[in-house]
């Protein structure tokens, strides 16, 4: 492997190059009007796995709502599910108001300042955390995402797959030694910068790239090649139980929390679930609703239309249930509404393609 260093003697030029170009290419975006921390941790937990322009009218609207850490932190649980749907990957904003509440208490009501305080809160990981401090309060700490790496990758011509825990620490300590000490929040945005609008994955324009003259795999003619492909993760087969329970004023009723799989339905409102692990889903889900809800079915399940989804490496076949009841359950952490209201509501699409067919199946049986 290429040793990851520019040479002293063109480190100073690099710097310099990279940032005067920053300085004058930069999309004015409106997290870089501000040095408010809150501003740029936010900006930052909705730019991940998610793109600048989807980013920029939620974080504008976020912000109208929960103008700093102490709105957040006291907003009723229930309001950031609404103010952050259709962003996606919920779980970001549930971890955001849990740092906040702890920002709040632990903190005094500001963003940390060391590395290891922010490491510490909830959905901040290296990455957020070298972000955060080094644009909001110049701590020399540098960044490694995806778009950064790729850069790192092509300016050394280094081969293999990037994530590769020994790879990826070596990127990290390159990109720690490459950052510009007095400039640290500005030489990280132009880094991520130039990996988001010049260092493209594919085509890069290396001949508007700042860095061309530095560049080992534009010298070798093999920018386009780098990064190496990863392996693709095997895909994995699942199969979701669901009920839709349905009373005789066609209501439902959905859960929060329950013993569902969160990672499939991403912490919002869902009808009662669960991964069938080598067992029938009907048997599954009859064994679910007895145990959570204390509601005993008597084979009273009817399998309603199968559904797919798919997420990251896993497809999911969607085997949801209708079942009949007299009266709904009342219990703590779950909601009763008009089946007809669920895909109004803010639900993951497992839960709209499940409502779906279960409002399709009433309309049928009601005729
Ligand atoms: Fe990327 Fe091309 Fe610049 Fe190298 S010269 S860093 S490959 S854009």
């Amino acid at each position: 492997m290429s040793a990851l260093k520019i040479p002293a003697k063109d480190l100073p030029k690099f710097r310099r190059r990279l940032l005067s170009w920053f300085a004058k290419r930069k999309r004015d975006l409106p997290w870089r009007r501000t040095k408010d921390s809150y501003r740029i941790w936010l900006s930052e937990i909705m730019l991940q796995q998610t793109r600048v322009a989807a980013v920029i009218p939620y974080y504008e609207r976020f912000l109208e709502i929960f103008p700093n850490v102490h709105a957040l932190a006291s907003a009723p649980t229930d309001r950031i599910p609404t103010t952050w749907a259709g962003l996606g990957y919920y779980s970001r904003a549930k971890n955001l108001q849990s740092a906040a509440k702890e920002i709040v208490v632990r903190h005094s009501g500001e963003f940390p300042r060391e590395y290891e305080s922010a490491l510490a809160l909830p959905g901040v990981g290296r990455y957020t955390a070298a972000a955060v401090l080094s644009i909001a309060y110049d701590v020399p700490h540098a960044v490694l995402d995806g778009n950064v790496a790729r850069v790192l990758a092509r300016l050394f011509a280094l081969r293999g797959d990037l994530r590769v825990p020994a790879t990826w620490r070596k990127l990290e300590a390159s990109a720690q030694e490459l950052l510009a000490q007095k400039f640290p929040g500005d030489w990280n945005q132009a880094m991520m910068e130039l990996g988001a609008i010049v260092c493209i994955p594919k085509s890069p324009h290396c001949d508007e790239c700042p860095t061309e003259k530095l560049c080992r795999a534009r010298k070798l003619g093999i920018a386009e090649k780098l990064p190496s492909a990863r392996k693709k993760r095997a895909q994995v087969d699942v199969t979701l139980a669901a009920a839709v329970l349905l009373d005789p004023r066609g209501r439902t009723l959905l859960i929060r929390q329950l013993g569902g799989d969160g990672a499939l339905f991403s912490h919002m409102w869902q009808f009662p679930a669960l991964e069938a692990v080598g067992t029938d889903s009907m048997l599954a889900i009859a064994g679910y609703l007895r145990e959570k809800l204390r509601l005993a079915t008597n084979g009273n399940l009817l399998p309603l239309a199968t559904a797919r989804h798919a997420v990251t490496f896993r497809n999911i076949r969607i085997e949801p249930y209708m079942v009949r009841v007299v009266r709904l359950p009342r219990i703590v952490d779950t909601s009763i509404v008009a089946l007809a209201e669920v895909p109004s509501m803010s639900i993951s699409n497992a839960t709209r393609k499940i409502a779906d067919v279960a409002i399709a199946w009433h309309r049928l049986h009601s005729l």
